[in-house]
Parts: C-alpha cells; sequence; structure tokens
C-alpha cells in the first residue's frame, strides 16, 4: 500500500545517526518520518554505554550547539563524567561520560516522541523507491510504501551484517537484532563504491562475580562535568566508579596459542578493523613486546550488575574468551553474561559523497553514520545531524551547509570523509584538526549556536542561555580589562605570594590573567564583582590565556584563504619540499595542480600540506 502521508525527509534507521538527522529536519519544521527495526532499540548503544572521550567530545558538543539529543542524553543518563587530558591545554581536553544505557535511550527516546513533526514507524525497510536518478521514498518488509522528497540511510552495521564468535557466524545487524539483506542488495545494485569493515565488543560481565578488592578504583571527577551547554550536575543520576584490571602474560599466552581459532586470523574475517579500537587479540599480536594491557571495568547502567570490560573486544570462541577473562585478577571466577563478538558489514565509499552527505549519484538520498565508514556513536550522531539539516534544506529547495575545517569538528570529519575515503573504521582525534585551538569543546556554543539558530536548528530556550552566556563573557572581559591594580596597593600584596616578582606597575586584571601563575579564582574577587558562572569565567580565562596561539591560528586561516589562487609553478619539484609526505609528494607530483586551492582539493592534500606549500614559495621568491 502507499502511506497516505508525504514527507519531506524520510530517515531510515533509529541509531544514533537516525536520531539525530530526525529530530533536526523536524525541528527545521520538516514533516519528518523516522523508520525504524524496532522503536524499543531507538538510540540503542551497540557497544560500550560512553559518550565523548577525546576528539569525540567535541563533536557531541557541536551536536549540542546545533541544538542535537546526544548531550542532554548523556546528561541525562551520565553515570561517572571525568575530564580527559585536565592537565592539558584547552585544545585538547575533553568530557567523557559512563551512561546507563537505558537512561540514555529512554532519554532519546523521550526527545523524539515528543518532537512536533515527527513520526515514528516500526518496521525494516527492503528497498528504496528510485526514479531515474533520484530517490522518492521507502518501501517496507511488508510492503509499505512511503513518500518522500528526500531520504537520509542511517542504517549502522545493518547491511548485510555477519556476526562471528570463533569459527562460528550467523547474520545480524548486531546481537539480538537482524540484518538488513534486502535493502544491502538493493543498495550494491545502486552505482556506489561498497567494501566490507568489522567491529568487535568485548564479552560483558556479572559484577556479583568479580573481586572489586583486586582491582583498582577511578571515582569520576568533582565537581561533576556537565555535557550539555544547557545541562546541569543536577539533571545526572547517581554516580558511580569505574575499575582497572591489567592482562598479564598468561592472558597474552592464551590468546596467542588460540590464535588459530580467530575468525580475523584465521582469514574468516575480510573488513578491516578499526585500528585504535582494536580487539584483544589484535593488541597482544601487534604489541608482543608489552606484558600487560589496562582494561576498565565499567558499569552499564545503575539497575544492573552486568560490566563492560573496556579493552578486551574479542571474537575469539566462548571457550577462550571464558579462560581470558579468568586469567585476570579480580575476574578469576568472573562469570560472562555475553560473549563478545566481530560484525562484519557493508559500508559505502564516502567518496561518493557531497559535502552535504548526499550521495552523488543519486539525488536526494543522504548518507550518515556507520554507513560511510565510522566507528563510534559521536561521528554517527553528528553525521546524522548535518544529512538531516542538508535533507531538509533540500526539501524546502535550499542550498546546502556544512561547516568549514577552521569552524568544527563535524567540518574536518565530513572533509576527511569525502576528500579521503577510508580503508579502516574512522574514529575522530584531535590531532585530525589542523586548527584544534580555535576548535575546542569549551568553545562549541560560541562558533555554532549562531548558525544553529539561524538554520532553525536552535530553539528559543537555547538561544536564550546562548544569548546570556556570550553577553556576560563580553561583560565580565571588559571589566577584567577595566580593572586596574596599583603596584603598592592591598591587591597587589595579596597577589605576591602567588607570582615571582612583585609588580611593578599599574596591570589591569586581563594582563594580570595572561600570566601562567595566575588564574581567574586569583582575581575574580580581588576588586568588583566576579561572574558566578563556571562556563563564563572559563572561556573568559582561556581567551585571556591563549589569545596570542588564537590570533596567529586565525591568522594563518585568513592567510590560507587569501592565498588559495596563488599559481604553483609547472616545475616545481614536490619531492624538495620539506614537511610534505611521501605519500602527498607522490599524489602533488602526480597531479601536477595550477593553483593552492586545486592542491588543496586533491583526495589526501590535507590543509597543513597546503600550508606547507605556502611556505615553501614564499622561500623560493
Ligand atoms: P547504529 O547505531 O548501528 O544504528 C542503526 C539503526 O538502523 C538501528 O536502529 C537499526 O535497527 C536500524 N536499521 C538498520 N537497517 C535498517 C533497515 N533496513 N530498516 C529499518 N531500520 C534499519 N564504536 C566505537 O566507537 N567503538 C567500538 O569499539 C565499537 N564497537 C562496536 C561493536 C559492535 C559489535 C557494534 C555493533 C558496534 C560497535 N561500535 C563501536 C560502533 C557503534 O555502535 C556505531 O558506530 C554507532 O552505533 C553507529 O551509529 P549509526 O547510527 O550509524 O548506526
Amino acid at each position: 500500500m502507499d502511506y497516505p502521508n508525504r514527507f519531506d525527509v524520510i530517515v531510515i534507521g533509529g541509531g544514533h545517526a537516525g536520531t539525530e538527522a530526525a529530530l533536526a529536519a523536524a525541528r527545521m519544521g520538516c514533516q519528518t518520518l523516522l523508520l525504524t527495526h524496532n522503536i524499543e532499540t531507538l538510540g540503542q548503544m551497540s557497544c560500550n554505554p560512553a559518550i565523548g572521550g577525546i576528539g569525540k567530545s567535541h563533536l557531541v558538543k557541536e551536536i549540542d550547539a546545533l541544538g542535537g539529543a546526544m548531550a542532554l542524553a548523556t546528561d541525562q543518563g551520565g553515570i561517572q563524567f571525568r575530564v580527559l587530558n585536565a592537565r592539558k591545554g584547552p585544545a585538547v581536553r575533553a568530557t567523557r561520560a559512563q551512561a546507563d544505557r537505558v537512561r540514555y535511550k529512554a532519554a532519546i527516546r523521550a526527545m523524539l516522541e515528543s518532537q512536533p513533526n515527527l513520526t515514528l514507524f516500526q518496521q525494516g525497510v527492503d528497498d528504496l523507491i528510485v526514479d531515474g536518478d533520484t530517490v522518492r521514498g521507502a518501501i517496507t518488509q511488508t510492503g509499505i510504501r512511503f513518500h518522500g522528497e528526500t531520504v537520509v540511510l542511517c542504517t549502522g552495521t545493518f547491511l548485510g551484517g555477519v556476526m562471528h564468535i570463533g569459527l562460528d557466524n550467523h547474520a545480524g545487524g548486531r546481537a539480538g537484532d537482524p540484518p538488513a539483506n534486502a535493502l544491502a542488495q538493493r543498495l550494491r545494485a545502486l552505482p556506489f563504491r561498497v567494501d566490507r569493515l568489522k567491529t568487535g565488543t568485548p564479552p560483558r560481565l556479572d559484577a556479583k562475580s568479580i573481586d572489586f578488592a583486586n582491582l583498582e578504583e577511578q571515582p569520576g571527577d568533582s565537581p561533576t562535568p556537565v555535557m550539555s551547554y544547557l545541562g546541569s550536575r543536577n539533571d545526572h543520576p547517581r554516580q558511580v566508579s569505574c575499575h582497572i584490571a591489567h592482562t598479564n602474560e598468561r592472558t597474552h599466552e592464551i590468546i596467542l596459542a588460540n590464535l588459530d581459532r580467530s575468525p580475523m586470523y584465521s582469514g574468516v574475517i575480510e573488513g578491516v578493523g578499526p585500528r585504535y579500537c582494536p580487539s584483544i587479540e589484535d593488541k597482544v599480536h601487534r604489541f608482543a613486546d608489552k606484558t600487560s594491557h589496562q582494561i576498565f571495568i565499567e558499569p552499564e547502567g545503575l539497575d544492573t550488575f552486568e560490566l563492560y570490560p573496556n579493552g578486551i573486544s574479542t571474537s575469539l570462541p566462548f571457550d577462550i574468551q571464558l579462560r581470558v577473562v579468568r586469567s585476570i585478577a579480580g575476574l578469576e571466577n568472573a562469570h560472562i553474561t555475553r560473549p563478545g563478538y566481530a560484525i562484519e558489514y557493508d559500508f559505502f565509499d564516502p567518496r561518493d559523497l557531497k559535502h552535504s552527505l548526499e550521495t552523488k549519484f543519486i539525488h536526494n538520498l543522504f548518507f550518515a553514520g556507520q554507513i560511510n565508514g565510522t566507528t563510534g556513536y559521536e561521528e554517527a550522531g553528528a553525521q546524522g545531524l548535518l544529512a538531516g539539516l542538508n535533507a531538509a534544506r533540500r526539501a524546502r529547495g535550499e542550498q546546502s551547509w556544512c561547516p568549514r575545517r577552521d569552524e568544527a569538528y563535524l567540518g574536518v570529519l565530513v572533509d576527511d570523509l569525502i576528500t579521503l575515503g577510508t580503508q579502516e573504521p574512522y574514529r575522530m582525534f584531535t590531532s585530525r584538526a589542523e586548527y584544534r585551538l580555535l576548535l575546542r569543546e569549551d568553545n562549541a556554543d560560541l562558533r555554532l549556536t549562531q548558525s544553529g539558530r539561524r538554520l532553525g536548528l536552535v530553539d528559543d530556550a537555547r538561544w536564550a542561555a546562548f544569548e546570556t552566556k556570550r553577553e556576560a563573557i563580553e561583560r565580565e572581559s571588559a571589566r577584567l580589562s577595566d580593572t586596574w591594580i596599583q603596584p603598592q596597593s592591598a591587591e597587589a600584596q595579596r597577589l605576591a605570594a602567588k607570582l615571582p616578582k612583585p609588580l611593578s606597575r599599574e596591570y589591569n586584571l586581563l594582563e594580570l590573567l595572561r600570566r601562567p601563575e595566575l588564574g581567574y579564582a586569583d582575581l575574580a574577587d580581588l576588586k568588583g564583582e566576579p561572574v558566578d558562572d563556571e562556563a563564563v569565567a572559563e572561556q573568559v580565562q582561556i581567551r585571556a590565556k591563549y589569545q596570542g596561539y588564537i590570533e596567529r591560528q586565525q591568522g594563518e586561516i585568513d592567510k590560507l584563504k587569501r592565498h588559495e589562487a596563488t599559481p604553483l609553478p609547472a616545475d616545481l619539484d614536490y619531492q624538495r619540499v620539506e614537511g610534505l609526505s611521501n605519500e602527498i609528494r607522490q599524489k602533488l607530483s602526480a597531479a601536477r595542480p595550477e593553483t593552492l586551492a586545486q592542491a588543496g582539493r586533491i583526495s589526501g592534500v590535507t590543509p597543513a600540506a597546503v600550508s606547507i606549500l605556502l611556505i615553501h614559495l614564499k622561500k623560493r621568491r
């Protein structure tokens, strides 16, 4: 049958990409349909119930700055929060939360169900309605035809999914869920480049069988960090600790002696796995000189005894999994509640996408999430939001929107994917961003909320909170620069203990804040009324302390933009350009671009490489 209502945007798949895509399109006022296998699994975390971490929290905060759901759900479901790299510079600081998977999922579902313009429907999609080179809708397993202007495909690990435990394997999208095979076949018939990737998950453990006295306790941070710009500690449920265990030489012996029973090493799995989240058999094999690896024993929730042993993802057979686990101090009597497994699935070459995440070959069809070769909830959610908003704009006949690499990690993520493609599951790191001092997790709202408001993604409440914060930052910065401390004053004497030598002249508070020995807390109540909003104080401090570096980075961006038309000499010997990788030298030698802008568009030539070329040209003159 044909479903009687027509939609502006149809989203297929209710995982992290699909839920952000559907919410974004609906927030923008488009009639949106979210079609998914099972409404009970909306927002389900297939693997570790944790959100954020290095590079990833930057994406979560950007999703939040654009009005998305992930950070808000994390604040409602988070049971342990930490700031990683807290002692390093603000560019690489990252918030990570262990979540209660049931509470997180419930928070996402509540947001979906209360979102105006959004319709949910539970059923697998087997086919797309394609008219020439334009998508027109989707057809479910029972033959219901849903018609729409645009379709966003967010099917995760489900396309042609095959799960492996040891040498046994069976079809599945993840444990307990069916694969999407009919849709996978249909997509393979369209002109996209398709390949296989794999990922894995560890066995889960019963906390009642663990000897916690033999593990190191790792409590969350105090005061508890918050994920969303609108979040508050009061949203958090009860907080709990994680624990740390270690593999040992015995563990490694068991693994090495049984590698022939691992589907990866026996050649059963062909797909490439995530380099930065390898299985324990991979780690033991690749880093043979290491005698121990750390394992974080993380709770799956407040109302369950199940634990997630982060660091021993495996697809070894169950009997070996049990021996591996029980070889670890503290886990000698561990009971495995669910075996670990690996999953192989189809992904599509992201070089066949535009910056908007629309496919190049089928108009109005967008791909987001793991289907594009990424791994991780945060990478999926960020792409989902972008694809959803661009599908909505397309449905309304508007130009697409994508942030640049110097505006957002979301821009870096999409640009990397569509220009470089990926040979292994792609995850975000701060090192992927060349302008990371500008792209901090603390300022995602200041970078993006204004755009989000213009795009129709940001509601009145978020906008009002943002404006209040922005004004407070300006006001406080102005107050600090207008407040002067005289060298002989009582205030100067209070500061003297913290400074290598007493003040020799009059300073304003902003100048003093730039000094490495002093923080906002040292200066706040020295004179005048300080702000009592931590986020405002943090922003004022970071701006003051890093102003020079931030200005220099902004200068580089402006310079690159100005020099895009700079010609590259036809006889330029790229082998002699210092600082370029061999791969980039080869690509440039083969392509011989005429301008810097053209060089930057060659797949694999990074903006950092363009910057090196610019410096080289200047030296040649
Ligand atoms: P998913 O979260 O997979 O959601 C896909 C959704 O689409 C599901 O709701 C599904 O039911 C629905 N769907 C699929 N096909 C159809 C269809 N035809 N019709 C209707 N609905 C459909 N990430 C990490 O960062 N680190 C890890 O170590 C890690 N390990 C993982 C281990 C396993 C075993 C799995 C399965 C995933 C792992 N991940 C890991 C990946 C992480 O789960 C994904 O990156 C993330 O969930 C991707 O989000 P997504 O929205 O693209 O897809």
